[in-house]
C-alpha cells in the first residue's frame, strides 16, 4: 500500500456565531491525512464537530481557516473526487436500482450501453445482482444503502466519505452491511473516510481511528487498528477487538460526559 496522502487536512479551524452573540469553536487545529487505499474513521461524541468537518471536506462549507487538499490540490467547493454517502435515504424512488446506480454516468454523458454495463458491475460489487430492475420501495434499508454506495462509486471517487451510513439501520443489518463494505474495500482498494459515533464499527473496519474531543473539536488521539485482514464482523469476537473498543471508549468517555453535562446545563447549542 503506497503512503501518498489522497486527503490532507492541516490546521483546520472553524467557528460559528451563536444566537446569543458569542462564538463557538467547532474545530480547533484539526490535522489529518488519509493515504491511498487507507480506511480511516473519525469518531467523537455529538457536538464534537464531525458534521462540520464532513461539510468542509465535502466542499459544502468553504469558509474556514487551514488547508484541505485532495491529491495535493487545494479544495475549493464541492469536488468530484470526493464521493459522499449520507445517512439518510438517498435513492430516487422512481428509478430502478440499475438506473439509480447509472445516474452519475448518465449525467456525465456516458452512452447507455456502457453506463448500464458499468452499473451492472457495481450492483454485483455491492451484492445486489438480480435486483437491477427493482425500485427502492421493493428493497430493504440495507439494500437501498448499498445502492447509494454503488451509485457513489460510479463516480470513481478518489475518496469515499461516509457519514454515519448505517445510522438508520438495525444492528444486524449494520453488521452485514459492514461486512459488505469491507469486502468492497478489499476488492477495489477504495480510499475511505468514515465518520461515526459507533466504536465497534470504527474498529471493525479501519486501519486508523481518529478520536475527536468535545468542543473545541480537536483530534485527541489517533489509534492504529492492527487487526488481521481480511476482516469480517467475526473479528468482533476476538480479545484484541475488545481491547481496542475499551481503549477508544476510555478516550471518548470523558468527551461524551462533557458533552452531556453541557447539554444538561443548556450552555450552548448541542447537535
Ligand atoms: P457533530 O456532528 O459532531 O455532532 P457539529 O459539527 O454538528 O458536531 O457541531 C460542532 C459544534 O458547532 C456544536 O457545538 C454545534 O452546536 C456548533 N455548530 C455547528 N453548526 C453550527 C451553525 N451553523 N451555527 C452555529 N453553531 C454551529
Amino acid at each position: 500500500m503506497g503512503k501518498k496522502p489522497v486527503l490532507s487536512i492541516q490546521g483546520l479551524c472553524k467557528s460559528f456565531a451563536t444566537k446569543e452573540g458569542g462564538t463557538v469553536t467547532a474545530l480547533d487545529d484539526v490535522s489529518l491525512s488519509v493515504d491511498t487505499g487507507e480506511f480511516v474513521s473519525i469518531i467523537g461524541p455529538s457536538g464534537c464537530g464531525k458534521s462540520t468537518l464532513f461539510n468542509i471536506i465535502g466542499g459544502l462549507l468553504t469558509d474556514y481557516e487551514g488547508e484541505v487538499t485532495i491529491d495535493g490540490a487545494s479544495l475549493d467547493g464541492p469536488h468530484s473526487h470526493i464521493g459522499i454517502v449520507f445517512q439518510e435515504e438517498s435513492t430516487f424512488p422512481w428509478r430502478t436500482a440499475l438506473s439509480n446506480v447509472a445516474l452519475p454516468l448518465e449525467l456525465a454523458g456516458v452512452p447507455a450501453a456502457e453506463r448500464h454495463d458499468r452499473a451492472r458491475e457495481l450492483i454485483k460489487l455491492v451484492g445486489l445482482e438480480g435486483f437491477e430492475d427493482r425500485h427502492p420501495a421493493e428493497l430493504s434499508g440495507g439494500m437501498k444503502q448499498r445502492i447509494a454506495i454503488a451509485r457513489t462509486l460510479a463516480f470513481q471517487p478518489r475518496i469515499l466519505m461516509m457519514d454515519e451510513p448505517f445510522g438508520a439501520l438495525d444492528e444486524q443489518t449494520r453488521l452485514l452491511l459492514g461486512d459488505k463494505i469491507l469486502q468492497i474495500w478489499r476488492e477495489i482498494k477504495q480510499t475511505t473516510l468514515l465518520i461515526t459515533h459507533n466504536i465497534s464499527e470504527a474498529v471493525q473496519m479501519s486501519d486508523r481511528v481518529a478520536i475527536m474531543s468535545y468542543r473545541p473539536g480537536k483530534i485527541k488521539r489517533t489509534i492504529e487498528i492492527d487487526l488481521p485482514r481480511p476482516r469480517t464482523s467475526e473479528v468482533m469476537e476476538s480479545a484484541e477487538f475488545g481491547a481496542y473498543v475499551g481503549q477508544i471508549w476510555r478516550e471518548l468517555r470523558v468527551e461524551a460526559s462533557r458533552g452531556m453535562h453541557e447539554a444538561e446545563k443548556g450552555s450552548g447549542v448541542v447537535a
